[in-house]
């Protein structure tokens, strides 16, 4: 039998871990432009520095001038609490799923690169490769849906059929040619509305139309709020699952083997006054090894002090 080169990558990438591993040829993302542009003309980015800079996203040749490849990849963090209902256990803040335990952003990073190494085991040719897991200029999720991984729901986030949606992308930008590219999965939200219904600030305005200025998960990270969005952050102190815990494909999705994503309870549903009570030695010894921790403490405690008030605020209203 022949030596089959992307057969023996996918065989590595199992081996590592690696729940979904996918080849897409490498070609500026033009066909993603008339959405971009929508999204420009209502003025939904936030934190973007232009056109010029959105446009970058799509372009892969700017990355790598003789990229042929890009191998898109995903770890799934599918653990039951994330499918917890947003609104339990009364009084506590919410810090999203994604944040816990170890810094996806170094798992990813450190699979990533073994694969590479295998890859330049596998070959004599001699190849240059860059990876990114939200680091990129690129969008991962554009690659993840080129190269086959899910399919890109109404919610706007890649969804497996059976893994779901709860999962870190990265991607390899290479110019060693694969045969036989991978192909784009259709979507299969069919009459399904939930996550735009559900949606607690009106961010997900409709199937695919994404208000980033109102989105929760944005505002908590965004340096100085408004009153207005302050209100809107509602009980979340960092991030919002909410479009995604509402997903029927998550309900159903397997739970990931990765124990390093778990998270406990108390780690999702928080006491804001412990966080308000904190010192910056106390915020480092409990974060510093998530992926909250890069947002620093002013920003989390400041959050701490809205959702407490915002907790109050609505029992006053009952
Ligand atoms: S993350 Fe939250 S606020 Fe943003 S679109 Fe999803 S449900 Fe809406
Ligand atoms: S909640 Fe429904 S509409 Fe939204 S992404 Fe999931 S399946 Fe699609």
């Amino acid at each position: 039998m022949s030596f089959d080169l992307k057969e023996e990558i996918k065989k590595k990438a199992e081996e590592l871990h690696i729940d979904l591993i996918g080849f897409a040829e490498a070609q500026n993302a033009e066909d993603f432009w008339p959405f971009y542009e929508k999204r420009i003309q209502k003025d939904y980015f936030a934190d973007v520095g232009g056109v010029g800079e959105v446009a970058r996203r799509l372009r892969v040749f700017d990355v790598m001038a003789k990229a042929k490849t890009v191998i898109a990849v995903a770890l799934c963090y599918n653990h039951p609490i994330a499918l917890l209902d947003p609104g339990h256990p009364s009084r506590s803040g919410i810090i999203s799923a994604h944040v816990f335990r170890q810094d996806y952003h170094q798992v990813m990073q450190q699979k990533m690169k073994a694969l590479i190494a295998h890859m330049s085991e596998l070959t004599d040719e001699r190849f240059v490769f860059q990876s990114y897991c939200d680091t990129g200029v690129l969008d991962d999720r554009i690659w993840a849906w080129r190269a086959g991984l899910g399919f890109f729901g109404k919610n706007n986030f890649i969804i497996h059929p059976s893994l779901g949606s709860y999962l870190f992308l990265g991607h390899i930008v290479t110019d060693l040619p694969i045969m036989r590219y991978d192909r784009p999965m259709n979507n299969l939200c069919g009459s399904c509305r939930a996550c735009i219904d559900k949606c607690e600030s009106g961010a997900l305005c409709d199937a695919y139309e994404l208000n980033a200025k109102r989105c929760i998960s944005n505002l908590t990270q965004k340096k100085n709020l408004r009153e207005e969005e302050e209100a809107l952050l509602g009980r979340h102190v960092y991030g919002c699952d909410v479009c995604q815990q509402v997903c029927p494909f998550n309900a159903r999705a397997k739970t990931s083997v990765h124990a390093c994503f778990k998270p406990k309870a108390d780690d999702v549903y928080v006491s804001c006054d412990e966080i308000i009570a904190m010192d910056e030695t106390s915020f480092r010894e409990k974060y510093e090894n998530t992926a909250l921790y890069w947002r620093g403490y002013t920003i989390i405690k400041r959050n701490a002090k809205i959702v407490k008030h915002n907790i109050y605020s609505e029992e006053e209203r009952q």
